[in-house]
């Protein structure tokens, strides 16, 4: 029988927002004030990150946004087209810059970044109706969002939009809060992140989210609400940690980091998310294999400088996972 396996064990994936080129510090403690040598420009923004990785592991993969005429946005293009991510809902929009981002390391660990989102292309990406359509026709099964996304109002309501009415829809919505502290006072703010909450399917905060999120409360305390709410899937990414998920029955499984070198953290969180969303909808991997192989994931891409050069193929996680036994 000519069967071929790809058609039958490839999930479809998509995601929206802001698509940036990163310029990385190349010294410590510089914040952005004093002259350094910078590597870039470095494909980047989380979505961005999220949907490069989703392809990479084998998911059908089409994203939602635009760029300005320019360098920058040819970057990012070729870098959607080299992994394969279907750029039906990309546009190319004259006159506006594409999104930029500079990030500086310190030396405590945190990263000071200088943005340039609200003002760019990277926030014009396509109208609700038109995105829900397509990413209908396109067939995807989950569409992720992240709350890098948010932060400017007239982004936000679009996302929401959108996210909403592919629900509607029946495709599963999955959501990285990646709250953004200082933005917490807005109460605009936080009803999105709450609607988008309650929307969700996968549920995929961070350590730094869920303080914010769930204060006071463990993982056994908050994943059974959010299971109640609708959430499938919950999981918490802890860093160095590791992770801890809980499944569509309520299972909970933890996994520890992997100890490695960390090199730029950036882009681990939206690298581990994409692995684990696209090898579940694939359906030829249970939760707790989804969950080792995001883990894996998230731990090789802290091992690289620059935001998305530290995705990796299914294979290359595969071999991690073998060389870790
Ligand atoms: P981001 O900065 O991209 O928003 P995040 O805060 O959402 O990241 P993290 O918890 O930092 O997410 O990282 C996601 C996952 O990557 C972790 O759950 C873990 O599996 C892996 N990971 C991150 N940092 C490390 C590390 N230092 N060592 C090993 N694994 C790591
Ligand atoms: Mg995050």
């Amino acid at each position: 029988m000519d069967v071929k396996p790809a058609a039958l064990s490839t999930g479809s994936v998509g995601s929206l927002g802001e698509l940036l080129v990163e310029f990385v510090c190349t010294e410590r403690d510089g914040r952005n004030r004093r002259a350094a040598t910078y590597m870039g420009p470095f494909p980047s923004g989380a979505p961005a990150i999220f949907i490069d990785q989703a392809a990479r592991i084998g998911a059908r993969a089409i994203f939602a946004g635009a760029v300005g005429d320019d360098a920058f946005g040819q970057v990012l293009c070729e870098r959607l087209a080299s992994a394969g991510v279907s750029r039906d809902l990309v546009r190319t929009v004259a006159g506006v810059p594409t999104g930029t981002a500079f990030v500086s390391y310190n030396s405590d660990g945190s990263r000071d970044f200088v943005f340039n989102i609200a003002r760019s292309a990277a926030a014009l990406f396509p109208a609700g109706a038109e995105a829900v359509e397509a990413v209908c026709g396109f067939g995807a099964d989950v569409f992720h969002i992240s709350g890098s996304t948010l932060g400017d109002p007239s982004m936000a309501k679009a996302a929401l939009e959108i996210c909403r009415g592919l629900h509607a829809a029946g495709v599963e919505i999955s959501f990285d809060p990646n709250i953004r502290k200082e933005l917490l006072a807005d109460p605009a703010y936080m009803e999105t992140v709450t609607a988008l909450l309650g929307l969700a399917a996968y549920v995929l905060p961070s350590s730094e989210d869920a303080e914010v999120l769930f204060p006071g409360e463990s993982f056994a305390d908050f994943a059974p609400r959010l299971h109640a709410g609708g959430a499938r899937c919950v999981v918490l990414k802890r860093g160095a940690q590791g992770c801890i998920g809980s499944d569509p029955r309520g299972a909970v499984e933890a996994l520890a980091g992997h100890a490695v070198e960390v090199v730029d953290p950036t882009g681990a969180g939206d690298c581990f998310c994409a692995t684990f969303v696209a090898l579940t909808v694939s359906g030829r991997f249970g939760f707790r294999d989804a969950l080792a192989r995001a883990n894996a994931a998230g731990a090789l891409a802290v091992g690289r400088i620059g935001p998305m050069e530290g995705n990796s193929t299914l294979a290359e996680i595969e071999a991690f996972l073998a060389s870790r036994r």
